[in-house]
């Protein structure tokens, strides 16, 4: 037997202790009964010590995450969406001793809500029972979070940061929803025919320039061997995040970071992990812990024929990272400031949350947070041609 345990799972952690968050509001509101049906009998199947909690309210999740006793589990299950998983990351963030919580405890995702895009980056799939499975086998993985500084509050970021027609398409059109899925098209055709343009300033610190470097820089760190599955909490006890090396949306920019005025800006969109959404590859090139966010931008002077056709290559990342109007590059922090904000109404999206319309700054730290993944070195998703 114990043979058959070691083939089956190699050095990785077998029986894991894991607190399970369940949001019984995500999705269409089905994330109890899926737990039940599809994920419960894997995990005790594999002999998990699970420990199950429904989420109440909003915010529960951070809650939960800040008082957890991190030495009785070795990973927080959100059956959910991705947005109790920010929670769930936030709440870590939260603790006096952070920066160890963080690395003691695994966050993942069991996809019951309407965006999923943890599972599907980490484990290649947006099926709970498969992502039960992806639990019991997955290998612990250091990745980066990011902080957000905005209106003088710091809270931590794992997926992504979007401003422009993407956003407002997502976000903008909670009026439409009757229309379903079909409500984004709908949005992004009408910003599209009205040529809707998206004024801001960003100023970054850039670390790999253009697309031919940023597959090198994937090619020279996506290789390689499995690390091994140590459940490393040897930080110091007491430590809260990282502190900040370039300070908040309220300081003086860095002198080093290189500035880009943008009148007509169609889409920024900055992302920690490749997909957006199970079909949406937007950065091919993004890697678990090589401390960058990889960042895409799109200006206004482009055809709104290519602009259409971007629309449709969405949902093939690699072409999109291909096309010529997309610029890509890799950052590991910038600040972003839309023009006329002041009393402005606008859609800024953190890991697909609405967030106030307000400048804001984003810093990267490299490998702060744990995930399980396949692999335990990179996403799930096509990597760059
Ligand atoms: P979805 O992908 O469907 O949006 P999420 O897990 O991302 O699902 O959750 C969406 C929001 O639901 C989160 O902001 C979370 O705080 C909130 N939430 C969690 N539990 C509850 C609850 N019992 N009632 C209402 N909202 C909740
Ligand atoms: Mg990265």
């Amino acid at each position: 037997m114990e043979q058959l345990l070691s083939r089956a799972y190699g050095s990785v952690q077998r029986r894991k202790r894991i607190k399970v968050l369940v949001n019984p509001y995500g999705g269409q509101g089905r994330g109890s009964r899926i737990y039940t049906r599809e994920v419960e009998p894997v995990l005790a199947a594999a002999q998990c010590d699970v420990d199950v909690e429904l989420t109440n309210y909003r915010g529960h999740g951070v809650e939960l995450a800040e008082q957890l006793d991190i030495d009785r589990f070795d990973v927080v299950a959100c059956a959910s969406g991705d947005g109790t998983v920010h929670e769930v990351f936030n709440g870590l963030g939260r603790r006096p001793d952070a920066t160890r919580a963080l690395r003691k405890i695994a966050v993942t995702n069991i996809p019951c809500g309407s965006g999923n895009a943890m599972s599907w980056n980490l484990n290649g799939t947006g099926s709970p029972s498969t992502a039960a499975l992806c639990i019991v086998k997955g290998r612990r993985t250091a990745i980066d979070l990011v902080s957000i500084t905005q209106r003088g509050r710091r809270s931590l970021s794992f997926l992504s940061q979007s401003f422009g027609i993407i956003a407002d398409s997502d976000l903008g059109t909670e009026n439409l929803r009757w229309m379903g899925p079909a409500r984004f098209t709908a949005g992004y055709l009408l910003r599209l025919l009205g040529k809707t343009t998206y004024p801001c300033d960003v100023s970054l610190k850039l670390e790999v320039a253009d697309k031919e470097e940023i597959k090198a820089h994937y090619r020279a760190r996506a290789e390689g061997t499995d690390h091994p599955d140590e459940l490393s909490a040897s930080s110091p006890a007491d430590l809260g995040l990282p502190p900040l090396r370039y300070g908040t949306v309220a300081d003086p920019l860095p002198s080093d970071w290189t500035h880009v005025s943008h009148d007509a800006l169609v889409n920024f969109y900055a992302g920690n992990m490749p997909l957006m959404a199970p079909a949406a590859n937007f950065f091919p090139a993004a890697l678990p812990a090589d401390g960058c966010l990889d960042m895409l931008t799109v200006r206004g002077d482009i055809p709104r024929r290519r602009a259409l056709g971007m629309m449709f290559a969405l949902g093939e990342g690699a072409e999109l990272f291909e096309l010529p109007e997309v610029e890509m590059t890799k950052v590991s922090a910038y600040r972003m400031t839309p023009w006329q904000w002041e009393g402005a109404d606008g859609f800024i999206s953190i890991d697909g949350e609405r967030v106030p319309f307000e400048p804001f700054q984003a810093e990267v730290h490299a490998g702060l947070g744990t995930v399980l993944s396949k692999s335990g070195i990179r996403y799930e998703a096509a990597p760059p041609r």
